[in-house]
């Protein structure tokens, strides 16, 4: 999961209180200067500076931008939490003293979790699981590819997960709730009010119950009339648990929601057994608990087949020709033949499928290529390969795969280029790279991955596909060699390939790189004008395509590394799906929150 930016710095005490904080800092001296770093209890992916001066405290918030910069209200930006700590040391600019000394973590107090923190990788599994209905490696996958996009989700969506949170009842209902049992004071449960769509903060207190509007501003932040602001529900009852603000007493016990649906993993008596939550059917869950925009839609959010499954049962070599229906749209052609669009009957329903159509002449060879075609990908199973489901021989031999509606990256980046952003890219070049990852880890060599050959399922959902030249290395070999030149696609083949004729899962990395060049550069031609010959001594006098115009440095950086000239130097899948996940994370994470516009909020207090 992506890492707290301030993990590393040996003054960050993690989601402690400001009673805390200070705690420490009266134990480091109190002298001038003297200063820590802590989470915000309020904001997603904020701080607090905690300075001491002349044997006061001061507590500045930080604020996470919208474009990934951290800064204290009035200040300047800085584009990490260390940077900008680093900077208030030589200038206090605003502050009341530079920040002089750090107050160090001792060893044994570890950086605290927050209870988001410490949940999230359950309620993520917990959710993508429920919501999606995935499982097992493909659950893994999908995690691991949209992580920052779904950790946001969670910090939005959690409350409706925690045993406090009632959704839609009464007021009376809410009141009856809680006189039931104990009757301390803070017991507390959230709940949604009936008219107007805000939540409501129920509490008893001295035997009575109060209640308290929750309402949200314009940048979709929470908070109790005249409280402070927090980003989501859970944050604003985790804080009025430590701090009473505007409300009569300090939250305490939850009051239980005892209707299904709650998070098995949250500490509970309640539980039953392990499947005492129900899960909704996907598609109506989906609808029923997220504002679906096209802009924040997850790749999981597919209707009907589910790409993201092994469809292993209906994985077949014989299908049924009475099971396909062929429809005349042409989705693309070669010199095998064409691709089909069409519809396949399963158990579970129909399905949308592409229908790789043999051309009836000089058969036999044909036939054989897309038999070897199929017999590899039959073998594969990630979400980020296309999935084949079967082989259907009638009037000419067929290939029938998943479909992918969106087509061919090149073509939707070129025709799309005003309204695909950079980030999106990297998501979807970030895909790719775990399915090569995948194919290297099986041994298979692709040997054709370009742009043309990875395939959108939707606008955030890619897949590798054409495996036709595709090759499984044997157990005990490094790479494929081939006895002759053949229609290859040259200006993506690394310089061992052209030289010697061998491919290796380094030399799909070059193509990799290329395919990159293709999609940062929104589908343009790799040595667009240049011939074969000039593009090889181009490579051999160790020159390299240019960057593209909207091209990250990281990213160029990480082609250039694809284009190292010799295979042993130059880095494998794994290397290149790490770097591409790290980069994606770390420029994810300024997309904003569901539903939420930037308020800059004067926020600073001793
Ligand atoms: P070739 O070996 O001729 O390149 P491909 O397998 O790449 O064959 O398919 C050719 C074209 O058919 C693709 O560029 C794409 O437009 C379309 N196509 C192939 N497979 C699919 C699919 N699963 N879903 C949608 N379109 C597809
Ligand atoms: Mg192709």
């Amino acid at each position: 999961m992506s890492m707290d930016p301030a993990a590393e710095l040996p003054f960050f005490y993690g989601s402690i209180s400001r009673t805390e904080a200070e705690h420490h800092l009266k134990l480091a001296g109190m002298a001038d200067g003297l200063f820590l770093l802590r989470q915000c209890l309020r904001n997603l992916g904020g701080y607090v500076l905690s300075v001491v001066w002349n044997l006061e405290f001061y507590h500045y918030s930080i604020e996470k931008q919208l474009n990934d910069t951290y800064c204290i209200t009035g200040g300047i930006a800085h584009c990490g939490p260390a940077e900008l700590c680093e900077f208030y040391s030589k200038d206090p600019d605003g502050l009341v003293c530079p920040l002089k000394k750090p107050c160090l973590r001792s060893s044994d107090t570890p950086i605290r979790l927050s209870l988001f923190d410490s949940m999230k990788n359950n309620m993520l599994r917990e959710y993508v699981k429920q919501t999606w209905n995935l499982e097992g490696e493909a659950m893994e996958q999908a995690i691991i590819s949209q992580a920052p996009q779904l950790e946001k989700l969670i910090a939005t969506m959690a409350h409706e997960k925690m045993l406090w949170y009632h959704g839609k009842i009464p007021r009376q209902e809410s009141e009856r709730l809680l006189y039931c049992g104990a009757q301390t004071d803070g017991k507390f449960l959230i709940r949604d009010r009936e008219e107007s769509g805000t939540f409501a903060l129920s509490v008893m207190y001295g035997k009575n119950v109060y209640h308290y509007q929750i309402i949200q501003d314009k940048s979709g932040k929470y908070s109790i009339p005249q409280g402070l602001k927090f980003d989501s529900i859970w944050q604003l009852v985790e804080f009025l648990k430590l701090k009473p603000d505007g409300i009569l007493t300090v939250l305490g016990d939850a009051c239980v929601c005892t209707a299904p649906g709650k998070l098995p993993s949250l500490p509970t008596t309640r539980r039953t057994g392990p499947n005492s939550y129900t899960p909704a059917p996907q598609a109506a869950t989906a609808k029923a608990v997220r504002p679906v925009s096209e802009e924040h839609v997850l790749p999981m959010d597919c209707i009907g087949f589910n790409p993201y499954h092994n469809p292993n049962e209906i994985k077949k070599l014989n299908l049924d020709r009475n099971k396909l229906f062929i429809d005349e749209v042409e989705l693309g052609s070669g010199n095998f033949g064409c691709v089909k669009r069409g519809v396949l009957e399963t158990k579970t329903g129909q399905l949308d499928v592409a229908i790789k159509v043999l051309k009836s002449d000089n058969e036999k060879l044909m036939k054989e290529e897309m038999m070897r075609e199929a017999e590899i990908m039959y073998q594969l199973s990630n979400p980020f390969i296309v999935r084949m489901l079967g082989l259907c021989n009638a009037e000419s031999l067929m290939l029938v795969m998943e479909m992918a509606a969106c087509g061919p990256l090149h073509k939707f980046l070129s025709s799309n280029k005003d309204t695909v952003s950079v980030e999106e890219i990297v998501n979807l070049m970030h895909q790719v790279s775990m399915g090569m990852k995948y194919l290297e880890e099986k041994s298979f060599v692709h040997r054709d991955l370009a742009a043309r050959n990875v395939l959108l399922v939707k606008r955030q959902f890619a897949k590798i596909s054409d495996f036709g030249l595709s090759k499984a290395l044997g157990a005990d070999s490094e790479y494929y060699k081939a006895r002759s030149t053949g229609l290859w696609p040259l200006k993506w083949y690394a310089p061992e390939c052209i030289n010697y004729r061998k491919f290796s899962s380094k030399s799909d990395v070059w193509s990799f790189g290329i395919t990159m060049w293709e999609a940062f550069s929104y589908g343009g031609k790799p040595y667009k004008k240049m011939k074969q010959a000039e593009v090889n001594s181009f490579i051999e006098s160790e020159k390299r395509l240019a960057c593209p115009a909207k091209c990250p440095e990281r990213m160029y950086a990480l082609m250039q590394e694809c284009w190292i000239y010799k295979h042993e130097d130059r880095p494998d899948f794994k290397k290149v799906e790490e770097a591409m996940r790290s980069y994606h994370y770390s420029i994810s994470n300024k997309v904003k929150p569901l539903g939420a516009v930037a308020a800059a909020e004067p926020d600073m207090y001793p």
